[in-house]
């Protein structure tokens, strides 16, 4: 088969802005088998296969593309499975500009090939036909306990359930999923595809103890009291920062962590039907510039609020959401302030009324290698706005390394690790996601999540299972 050499990627059918500033729909449909085909024949099938360096799970890109292009869906998802236990959530939320489509030899002269969409398409055909196989397992009666049931957690427990392990997963909410429930909204990523991937995911027999926090209803160490030989903490990053200016107090102003929970796992968007309204001014602010700043500015907009902007202290190209995202809410209306800064929130009667902001300019790099804001003197300014939401990021919640001793951490919170095995300082605790790497992707913390399942599984072979025999 020849293959197709146009230079652009099948465009995607989405909601048009207009449709979608009304819904909470997903805004991109998803490819038909026949676009799938025709995208998936823009793959050269390169024998050095440059973008599977470029996943942190090792998708074996090129095979199942090419099972895609000759129509094999099934075959096409038993190839993406092996490697990746979530790919519907992937192929939606994967960075892939930054991880294996920029490694495409396609986006040398043109658009790399839609990695994310084939993977996104062949995950939904197969959830539809209900096409999953559950792989026979041997069981081998070691216990091994994971904290939090993110994509970090979900992942290395089952990758540690096909090896045979007596995996639990305890997680801190009602639900699943982590940020995918909670922060990442239904119209980027539908909560009942997320709950119906991760049972398909956990179907190996992983259990799942809800409601339990570790650190409060038990510690670690209590944990292998009762019998867990090994431990994996994926607790992610999800205490969220504030500015630590006047006024923060004031109603009106959100972290952005709990207005897109409110909005999200409690679906405040459908209040009187659910349970928890969310209150949304007219004129809205979101202080940051991240992916979770334009989920929350979109959401704003999506609940009623008539104008949104994206306040940030850098300019557009220091900008850290996905280039997506940002396309995405500047279609949908949302106005980006960039070079500003709130230096306090104003208020009347205890209600937000506005910010003082200050204007910036850009400075020497700073460590992160982006360069500096640096306040431009006599700049500032009000601007009025009844609704402020704070998405500047998290860190990790300190009550695990509070109750857990033996378990070096970062000045700022997060949880040391070997890089190699994702190793703790504490014997037979691993840990990974957020909470080692601060905010970061979904991807990373699954590839970490499946790393520390081998070396989990490594360490306890040599431990446990040989005095088996
Ligand atoms: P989490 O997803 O935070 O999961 C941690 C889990 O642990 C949670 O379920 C929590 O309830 C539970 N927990 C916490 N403490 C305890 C405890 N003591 N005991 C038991 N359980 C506990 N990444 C992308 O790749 N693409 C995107 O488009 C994207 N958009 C994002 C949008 C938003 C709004 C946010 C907030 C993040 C976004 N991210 C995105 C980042 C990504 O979601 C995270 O990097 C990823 O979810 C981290 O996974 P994790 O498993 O480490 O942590
Ligand atoms: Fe790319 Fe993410 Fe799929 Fe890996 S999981 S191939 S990084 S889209
Ligand atoms: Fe296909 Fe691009 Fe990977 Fe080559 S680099 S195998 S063209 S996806």
């Amino acid at each position: 088969m020849a293959p197709n050499m146009n230079p652009k990627k099948v465009p995607i059918p989405e909601q048009k802005p207009e449709e979608r500033i009304k819904n909470f729909n997903e805004v991109a449909l998803g490819y038909t088998p026949e676009q799938a085909k025709e995208e998936a024949m823009r793959c050269l099938q390169c024998k050095a296969r440059p973008c599977v360096a470029g996943c942190p799970v090792n998708v074996k890109i090129p095979e199942f593309i090419k099972q895609v292009a000759e129509g094999n869906f099934d075959e096409a998802y038993r190839i993406l499975v092996s490697e990746n236990c979530l790919p519907a959530i992937c192929g939606r939320v994967c960075p892939q500009e930054t991880q294996c489509e920029i490694l495409c030899v396609r986006g040398k002269k043109g658009e790399p090939v839609g990695i994310g969409r084939l993977e996104r398409f062949v995950a939904d055909v197969a959830m539809e036909k209900g096409s999953q196989e559950i792989p026979e397992i041997k069981k081998n009666g070691v216990r091994v306990a994971i904290a939090g049931g993110g994509p970090a957690g979900l992942t290395c427990a089952g990758e540690l359930a096909r090896l045979g392990y007596d995996v639990t997963i305890f997680e801190a909410l009602h639900a699943l999923g982590g940020v995918l429930m909670y922060g990442i909204p239904e119209f980027r990523l539908p909560k009942k595809l997320v709950e119906k991937e991760i049972a398909v995911a956990l179907k190996l027999g992983v259990k799942i103890e809800k409601n339990v926090i570790i650190g409060k209803s038990i510690t670690v160490d209590e944990l292998f009291q009762e019998g867990f030989r090994a431990i994996f903490i994926g607790c992610g990053a999800g205490l969220p920062s504030f500015m630590k200016i006047e006024g923060e107090n004031l109603n009106g102003v959100y972290s952005a962590n709990e207005f897109l929970t409110r909005t999200n796992l409690m679906k405040a968007y459908d209040f009187p039907k659910s349970p928890t309204p969310i209150k949304i001014g007219k004129r809205v602010a979101v202080i940051g510039g991240g992916n979770v700043a334009m989920d929350a500015a979109r959401t704003a907009k999506r609940l009623g609020a008539e104008e949104v902007y994206i306040v940030y202290r850098r300019s557009e190209t220091e900008l850290p959401a996905r280039a997506e995202e940002v396309h995405h809410a500047k279609e949908e209306g949302i106005i980006f302030k960039l070079l500003r800064n709130p230096v306090k929130i104003l208020g009347k009667d205890g209600w937000v009324v506005g910010m003082e902001c200050v204007e910036m300019e850009l400075g020497e790099p700073d460590e992160s290698g982006r360069r500096r804001p640096v306040v431009k003197k006599g700049s500032n300014f009000n601007f009025p706005v009844d609704t402020v939401i704070v998405a500047i990021g998290g860190t990790p919640n300190p009550l695990i390394r509070q109750t857990t001793p033996g378990l070096q951490v970062q000045k700022w919170g997060g949880i040391i690790v070997d890089e190699a095995t994702m190793k703790t300082s504490k014997e037979n605790v691993y840990a990974g996601g957020d909470i080692v790497t601060g905010a970061a992707t979904v991807i990373l913390a699954m590839g970490a999540g499946k790393k520390a399942a081998h070396a989990i599984h490594e360490a306890l072979q040599e431990k446990e299972l040989s005095s088996l025999v």
